[in-house]
């Protein structure tokens, strides 16, 4: 597939996964996609199997992403991870503002753009994922929804730290649920916030910026998904606990 943006293809492994599960699927996803070079690659394991993971993947096409950090870099944060612990193990992705965090832990755009910053100061680059409700979209709101998370999650990055971050569309009525958005949605959304981005940064770093689409992508959708002009990867999160389901996607998106 001919695309301005080189693909990137995270797997957001959520709460699953011991040492020795991500271990056998790490080590299997090593040798099914070997040979891919058009997708930046990228498995997210929950924080207890990052440094094994780390270990199998070193020389190999796949990066490491972490799931969530937290904005400060050290101190009394009980039951928190600083960027700094993260580089420990190469961690070179990290999800920020997953509407499961947004929802279970009211994470807000302002604490967001915090942890987005404190990432880049570590030089890891943020996946900042942002989608609207079932509700909202239904409402006629999606656009408000997306200009408010896109403006206060990115808040204070500067060009190039906006160049290096990685943006997650994720609506959230298609998270886990079966339900994709079609890819005329995707690019539309995908869209409007590459035209917002143009107005808060310019056209040349709004080029630049890789936005993924995440919901319910299997092996059976990427493809069309991918195709989109503005759709530049996906965040997988069901798909990716299973290495034929994720080795699928990636292949079927070149
Ligand atoms: P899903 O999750 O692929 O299982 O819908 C996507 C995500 O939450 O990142």
């Amino acid at each position: 597939m001919d695309k301005e943006r080189k693909l990137i293809i995270a797997g957001n492994w959520k709460m699953n996964k011991t040492v020795a599960e991500a271990l056998d699927l790490v080590s299997d996803l090593k040798m099914e996609l070997a040979s891919i070079k058009e997708v930046d690659i990228v498995v997210c394991p929950p924080f207890t199997a990052l440094c094994e993971v780390s270990k199998v993947i070193l020389h190999s096409n796949i990066r490491l992403g972490a799931q969530n950090m937290n904005e400060h870099q050290s101190g009394a944060y009980t039951g928190e991870i600083a960027a700094g612990m993260l580089k420990e193990f190469s961690v070179r992705y990290v999800i920020l503002g997953h509407s499961e965090r947004r929802q279970y832990q009211k994470e807000s755009d302002a604490l967001i753009s915090k942890k987005a910053l404190a990432a880049h100061a570590a030089s890891i680059k943020p996946i900042v994922c942002v989608g609207e409700l079932l509700a909202e979209r239904e409402g006629g709101l999606m656009e408000k929804v997306l200009d408010t998370q896109v403006r206060g999650s990115l808040a204070g990055l500067t060009k190039q730290q906006m160049e290096e971050t990685v943006i997650a569309y994720e609506p959230v009525w298609a998270i886990g649920t079966g339900k994709t958005a079609t890819s005329a949605q995707a690019q539309e959304a995908h869209a409007f916030i590459r035209k917002l981005l143009v107005s808060l940064y310019d056209e040349a770093t709004a080029r630049r910026v890789r936005i993924q689409y995440g919901g319910s992508v299997k092996a059976s959708n990427a493809r069309e998904l991918m195709s989109q002009p503005d759709v530049d990867g996906a965040l997988v999160g069901g798909a990716s606990l299973e290495v034929r389901s994720f080795g699928d996607i990636i292949k079927n998106s070149i």
